[in-house]
């Protein structure tokens, strides 16, 4: 029987185990950390009793990806949930805009805008399915569905800011820009509408749900199918040297390249080693987790009963934050996310007390104190947000790469997203997951097709390590 390591049981680490295990492959998963999960992890930060998701918290790519469907997650616990609202987008003088999965709705409530959003984010969310099978593999393979692909990649390459001038409104152009802010990366640069399009089309087709109790669930679901085919997970186990896995045939490493540029050390070729070693991480999370009395008092109706809301303003506002943020400096109004999981989930709160989930965009590594930002953006659409707040949690960027050694300087993204490196990661390759050492494969979300928790990378690298022992 062939044997495997999985460094890192992030949702990367535990897809490649269990698509190796399923394979009749013994495979072992050794995690650095006390609890596996790695960006799928849930815990308690501000207040006994309310559950908070540490990192990942909505899931539209786990709910899309063709590899985590069919894996029958739901008899290991898994449970999506999904809000009335996808998205709210507050602006000054309480307008909002509002996005449904109901595609219809959202379209009538863009008034004049709404048939730009049909033609380009319906047409898109009408073509998900075909258009996930192909987008969420590798960019060098042969595409299932080439004219589908052709026309997304028509709109996908324009900058979100050029895209976001179709519409006139405020609203529109506002709903777009949050949800392409998702890149970590300028909104004037070319393949930014690709985050924009792909994240908008998502809502409307599979929705953005959370997992009941927590998105820890769905690394325990993960885990769960893996010791039925007879895998084994080990935590408190920090890789540092290749020795952890020189007994197995494969190894599957759910790492950001530099530190797999560590471990192998001069087993990489020079070239492999130059580009792990000089991989660029992108800007930070700065996450900060509330617990508080009732609900946020938004002006708007729809942010109410949203799971996400996204603050930062208009177009212009966002698009100014995220350049400050791109060139190293902290804006003033940065842009926040805010996650509202409990309202799908109400397991997560205690006696009327809420998790609310923010974190803001801030500079690589920075390590100012971004806690006053978010309060005062979210106040500005939520007037008396601060009275109802009973306990605060930080974590900065330091405190999240202590949290998980991926997310080096606070990058959540495990990578920047600019220019080709939104396409090509972790380096120009045919195949991004080899590493070049026999047996030995790059799977975590520095390879294709990115950040997400949609397992994909792990799941293309362990097909490409079952190739490699097929072959030997
Ligand atoms: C604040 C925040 C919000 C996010 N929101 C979302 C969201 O809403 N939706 C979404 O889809 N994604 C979201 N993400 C991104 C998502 O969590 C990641 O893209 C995803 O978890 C990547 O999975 P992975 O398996 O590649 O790596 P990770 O989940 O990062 O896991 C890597 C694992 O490897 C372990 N490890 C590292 N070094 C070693 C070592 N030397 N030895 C042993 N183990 C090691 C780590 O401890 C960790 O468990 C968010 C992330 C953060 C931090």
């Amino acid at each position: 029987m062939s044997t495997a390591v999985v460094v890192g049981s992030g949702p990367n680490g535990l897809a490649a185990a269990v698509h190796l295990a399923a394979h009749g492959i013994r495979v072992r998963v050794l995690e650095a950390e006390d609890s596996i999960g790695g960006g799928s992890r849930s815990s308690e930060p501000a207040m006994p009793g309310v559950l908070a998701d540490d990192c990942s918290a909505f899931h539209p790519f786990a709910v899309a990806s063709p590899f985590l469907a069919g894996l029958g997650l739901e008899e290991h616990g898994l449970r999506w949930r999904w809000p009335a609202v996808q998205l709210a987008h507050p602006l000054d003088g309480g307008r909002e805009a509002v996005l449904w999965q109901d595609l219809g709705r959202t379209v009538a409530r863009l008034g004049a805008d709404g048939r730009v959003w049909d033609a380009l984010v319906g047409r898109t969310a009408r073509a998900f399915r075909p258009l996930v099978g192909d987008l969420l593999g590798p960019v060098l393979h042969v595409p299932r569905h080439p004219l589908v692909l052709a026309r997304f990649g028509l709109d996908a390459v324009l900058p979100a800011t050029l895209t976001a001038r179709r519409w006139r409104g405020d609203e529109a152009r506002a709903l777009f820009a949050g949800i392409a802010a998702h890149a970590f990366a300028r909104l004037d640069a070319p393949l930014t509408t690709s985050v924009g399009l792909l994240l908008a089309a998502s809502a409307h087709a599979v929705g953005w749900p959370v997992a009941e109790g927590g998105s820890g669930a769905l690394a325990r679901a993960l885990a769960g199918k893996l010791a039925d085919l007879g895998g084994v997970i080990e935590t408190g186990v920090r890789v540092t040297s290749a020795s952890a896995f020189d007994d197995a045939d494969v190894a599957l490493l759910d790492l950001a390249p530099r530190a797999a540029a560590r471990i192998l050390g001069d087993r990489l070729a020079p070239s492999t080693a130059k580009a792990y070693s000089r991989y660029r991480h992108g800007p930070a999370a700065y996450k900060v987790d509330f617990a508080i009395e009732g609900d946020i008092p938004w002006t708007g109706q729809y942010a109410r009963q949203a799971g996400t809301v996204h603050v930062g303003g208009t177009l212009e506002e966002i698009a100014g934050a995220e350049a400050e943020v791109l060139r190293g400096r902290m804006p003033a109004r940065p842009f926040v996310l805010v996650g509202q999981q409990y309202l799908a989930d109400p397991t997560r709160s205690e006696g009327g007390i809420n998790p609310v989930w923010t974190y803001a965009h801030v500079p690589h590594a920075y390590s100012g104190d971004a806690t006053e930002a978010v309060v005062s953006q979210i106040e500005r659409f939520a007037p008396g947000f601060s009275a109802r707040i009973r306990a605060t949690a930080v974590r900065d960027p330091a405190a999240l790469e202590a949290h998980n050694a991926n997310y080096v300087g606070g990058d959540i993204a495990t990578g920047a997203n600019t220019g080709l490196r939104l396409l090509v990661r972790p380096r120009a390759a045919l195949d991004p997951y080899s590493t070049g050492v026999p047996g030995v494969y790059l799977c975590s979300a520095a390879t294709p097709p990115g950040a997400g928790t949609h397992g994909m990378s792990g799941y293309r690298a362990a097909s490409r390590a079952l190739a490699w022992l097929a072959r030997r």
